[in-house]
């Protein structure tokens, strides 16, 4: 199952995190997937308890957060947002463009808690690539 797999490597990423941190537990995930990633929301829903149970992240929130299609046309070089299955340029109508993202899924945050006092919101500093590729 592709998206357990992925889930399991979110997971050793947010125990990097958190370890990095010196936390004892995170209270939410924020992944950003891009439509063409390859991968579906729901079945990574879906896979997350099984991959989080007995990590840190077990019992911790995930918010999957849709990331826009972005093109870059290369007949007039403007940058546009694109639909999923239709990567045309929207300036000039040029369906020659290169995609500059959509196809993507990243951590984005990591909410992180620490004993006693669990209100720490490290957000900033735990974006990181998520590569699946
Ligand atoms: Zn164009």
């Amino acid at each position: 199952m592709h998206e357990l797999a992925i889930c399991q490597s979110l997971m050793s990423q947010v125990e990097s995190i958190v370890l990095e941190h010196n936390a004892q537990c995170v209270s939410s995930i924020k992944v950003g997937m891009g439509p063409l990633s390859g991968v579906e929301a729901q079945l990574l829903k879906n896979a997350y308890p099984i991959a989080s149970a007995g990590t840190v992240a077990e019992g911790a929130e995930l918010i999957i957060e849709e990331l826009p299609v972005r093109v870059k046309c290369t007949q007039c070089g403007s940058e546009s947002d694109a639909l999923p299955n239709k990567l045309v340029c929207k300036q000039c109508g040029a369906w020659q463009t290169s995609l500059l993202s959509g196809d993507e899924l990243l951590l984005m945050s990591v909410e992180l808690e620490r004993e006693p006092a669990c209100s720490d919101d490290l957000n900033e500093a735990d974006k990181s690539e998520f590569n699946i590729h």
